[in-house]
């Protein structure tokens, strides 16, 4: 057959050529050993945890070779189309500080390899789609859904295996003549590969994370361009990243059962193939099990979810760090304060059979990492997360904001720093006792103290409290009235001997801490006074004995 006669008859509007393309995207200009490297999300109005770790993984590679990171929209699946979705993804890149040198940004595509939006490229795509068909290594097929269930079920019968191949692509067969008559009648038609089905058994294909991956020659003559024209992710992807100069595919190890489909695709196309390198799931232990993380069932695969909770960027991308290279966790002990990006990212090091993922892990995680942010920094951060997700908490804390800092703060230095801080909604919960807006008693008094001996132990509270005096001063006054009304001075005092006291200094400071936060428990109750000032730590009191009578 004349396949180039085909070639022009399905595309005759396409007058570019693959070597146009060659041209339009030279090679990039980097030093030897640069990864070029892409994140393509599709969509779908969802981003989720694993799109971060893969993003990572991807910015990492690429930025610590000095190569180049992009993001591509995958959005050639109109029914998955969701309005807004976009920025879901570029909001979600943004907010956990994913940064990417070229692709689609919150404001627009940048880059010189554009378009960036696979939607935009069916131009490209189709100047491959024609240069396969005049090659013989295309064909349209007129088959419709109708057929290739009929197809299915006459395979099951015979216990083949199912899909479009071989002797069952009928359509493989077909005349010049035929599919003119096709053509001229209006009929769909997809553009399917035709695959050479290589006779071999298998073959050992390098994987940058799993060493090598063994993968059985294609045989599916699968579909290149829907009847649409938009093409598949397997046909998109090739095109994009042999264009885009990608060096390192880093995908999800879903990819690897139709990684055949792309090798073939790379191999008749006469392009070397980027080094593939299929990350392994990330799991969880449920009860017994161990089993995929799910969109469904998990809230915390989502990435919304850390953004409403407001994780900082910073404990996130630590703990992503941590499943990516297990050596990570030991160098940052080493490392206490160097940046993430000293660490060098490996892709050997990778889990490949399935990296555990673990809520309660994360949260240590940010309790340690935010121990390296400054208070400043942390109420800007909490401040800007409440103007999105709490607003009328933001004014509250903007207006204060010289207390918050110091509230963030307290207890933060020294040997064993207090790690209380995980995330916003967190900190936000942490520190609402100290605006008024916000107070509320929620804890009881302590068990030992009476309400009568409360009254007894606030009035004398009251008439000896001078905010100028130093924490070893107010101690000692607290300490005075512990002792004047029968209350140990000492904690050990009291185990010693607990007949001859009521409770003790603990338990009258739990009164004030009661009086003043609402909360039986809280940071240094000193430091929080101070910052809330004589004046208003009276005004607490006062309020607390009224309520109390
Ligand atoms: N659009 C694909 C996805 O969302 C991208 C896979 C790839 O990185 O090649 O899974």
């Amino acid at each position: 057959m004349d396949y180039q006669q085909l070639a022009d008859q399905l595309f005759p509007d396409v007058t570019d050529t693959i070597t146009d393309l060659e041209k339009r995207y030279p090679s990039r200009d980097l030093a030897e050993g640069a990864f070029v490297t892409r994140l393509g999300p599709s969509p779908t109005g969802f981003m989720h945890i694993g799109n971060l770790y893969t993003g990572l993984i991807n910015e990492r590679l690429a930025h610590q070779s000095g190569g180049r990171f992009f993001l591509r929209i995958e959005d050639t699946d109109h029914k998955r189309y969701v309005d807004g979705a976009e920025e879901v993804i570029t909001d979600a890149l943004a907010y956990f500080g994913i940064n990417y040198d070229e692709g689609v940004f919150q404001d627009g595509e940048r880059g010189a390899y554009g378009p960036y939006h696979q939607s935009e490229r069916a131009a490209i795509y189709h100047v491959v789609a024609k240069h396969l068909v005049a090659k013989g290594y295309a064909y349209p097929s007129f088959a419709t859904e109708e057929e290739l269930a009929a197809l299915r079920t006459a395979q099951e019968a015979e216990k083949a295996d199912t899909g479009y191949y071989g002797k069952w692509a009928k359509d493989r067969f077909l005349s010049l003549e035929d599919i003119r008559r096709h053509l001229d009648a209006g009929d769909p038609w997809t553009l399917r590969l035709r695959s050479r089905a290589l006779p071999e058994e298998k073959r050992q294909i390098p994987d940058g994370i799993r060493g090598h991956v063994t993968v059985h020659p294609n045989k599916q003559d699968v579909v290149l361009l829907k009847t649409n024209g938009i093409p598949t992710y397997h046909f998109a992807h090739v095109v994009d990243d042999h264009f885009m100069r990608t060096s390192h595919v880093v995908r999800g190890e879903e990819w690897l059962a139709t990684l055949p489909i792309h090798l073939e695709l790379f191999d008749i196309l006469g392009w070397p193939a980027p080094l593939y390198c299929h990350t392994s799931h990330l799991m969880k232990i449920d009860g017994d099990t161990r089993r995929k993380l799910s969109k469904r069932q998990d809230p915390e695969m989502a990435l919304s979810y850390y953004m409403e909770k407001g994780y900082h960027p910073t404990s996130v991308r630590e703990y992503l760090m941590i499943l990516i290279n297990s050596d990570y966790e030991e160098w940052r002990l080493a490392n206490p304060e160097a940046p993430l990006a000293d660490f060098p990212v490996t892709l050997d090091k990778m889990a490949t059979s399935g990296a555990l993922y673990d809520m309660v892990k994360l949260d240590d995680v940010a309790k340690e990492s935010l121990l390296h942010i400054s208070e400043e920094e942390l109420a800007t951060f909490l401040i800007h997360w409440a103007d999105q997700y709490a607003p009328d908490a933001a004014l509250i804390l903007a207006a204060d904001k010289a207390a918050l800092v110091r509230l963030l703060g307290i207890g933060r230095d020294g040997k064993k720093p207090r790690k209380d801080l995980v995330c916003a909604a967190q900190m936000l919960a942490h520190v609402s006792y100290f605006f008024d807006d916000w107070f509320k008693l929620e804890d009881p008094l302590p068990e030992a103290v009476s309400p009568t001996d409360a009254q007894t132990i606030l009035r004398a509270y009251l008439a000896g409290y001078d905010g100028a005096d130093d924490n070893s001063a107010w101690f000692a006054k607290v300490r005075d009235i512990a002792t004047a009304n029968g209350y140990a001075a000492r904690p050990k005092d009291y185990k010693k001997d607990p007949d001859a006291y009521k409770g003790h200094v603990g338990d009258v400071s739990a009164v004030i801490r009661l009086a003043v936060t609402g909360r039986s428990a809280s940071p240094d109750l000193w430091s929080v006074q101070q910052i809330m000032g004589e004046n208003r730590v009276r005004d607490r009191i006062e309020k607390f004995l009224a309520h109390q009578v």
